[in-house]
């Protein structure tokens, strides 16, 4: 059965002359191996409780991510590549992993509005030189570098801080107290103007894994996009909440498969 879906997709995607792509929850890396590892079991369990706890298990998700990235997602997201290479697209993900980032897909054509680790802010709005972020890579691998030789003792590792307050940083993501929305709203106004320009054209919409969390942001909003050009094309792609409403009938196409695998097999089902 996804065979056929795939070559749909595939025909859908060569005569289209725009493709919105939106990218859901079932593209998350699992953080669980996490509790089985010695290494990182030990920090978790020295977090738990403490006030800022939630910051410290960003450190670690940053380093888990760096040093041990999902190969099955990263393949994925290869695929996606090369399915969308040449075309004219748009990507909107609910991830916060970056790992979409490390795929040969065009970073200038990806908005993540639950932000990520590519940035880090303070918690209390301070500016560093008139910037809200503090974009520096050097920090970031210092603070890895830190993680690496703590011996899993929270005491040795050095914690970034804000150069107006001191106090330690937050990555810029969604999960943070007074989180900054600056690190994704230039891509996002560049989104809707792309958007507005595909009205009335062929546009093909492939939503991998969205889910409802988060509706507001990609689901309802490509479910209307969908139903006001009546060139869409509308593929809805999750392992359990591939449902289509009503209105859409006839325009989109329920996929009932995880979108990570679905993807990963395109190669296989074109032969
Ligand atoms: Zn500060």
């Amino acid at each position: 059965m996804a065979d056929l879906f795939q070559e749909t997709i595939k025909q859908r995607l060569q005569e289209a002359q725009f493709v919105l792509v939106g990218i859901g929850s079932e593209f998350a890396p699992s953080f669980a191996p996490m509790e089985r590892d010695g290494f990182y079991a030990k920090l978790l369990e020295d977090a738990r409780g403490r006030e800022d706890e939630e910051r410290r298990n960003q450190y670690l998700r940053f380093h888990y991510l760096t040093r041990r990235p999902d190969q099955r997602i990263l393949a994925a997201y290869h695929e996606l590549a090369e399915l969308l290479d040449g075309k004219n697209y748009f990507i909107v993900s609910l991830g916060t992993d970056d790992l979409i980032y490390a795929s040969g897909l065009d970073a200038a054509r990806i908005v993540t509005p639950c932000g990520g680790f590519r940035a880090m802010q303070c918690s209390r709005g301070c500016h560093t030189d008139q910037e809200p972020l503090v974009m520096d890579e050097n920090v970031q691998k210092e603070l890895l570098a830190s993680l690496d030789e703590c011996a899993g003792d929270w005491d040795q590792v050095d914690f970034p801080v804000c150069a107006e307050c001191v106090e330690p940083l937050w990555f810029n993501q969604i999960s943070t107290p007074g989180y900054r929305e600056e690190g994704y709203l230039p891509r996002w106004q560049d989104y809707t103007a792309w958007l507005q320009g595909t009205l009335n054209c062929r546009l093909c919409i492939l939503e991998l894994g969205v889910g409802m969390q988060f509706p507001q942001i990609i689901r309802f909003p490509f479910e209307k996009t969908a139903f006001y050009n009546q060139k869409a094309d509308f593929f809805r792609v999750h392992s359990r909440l591939y449902q289509l409403p009503e209105e859409l009938k006839g325009r989109g196409t329920s996929v009932a498969a995880d979108p990570v695998d679905f993807l990963r097999t395109f190669k296989e089902g074109g032969q």
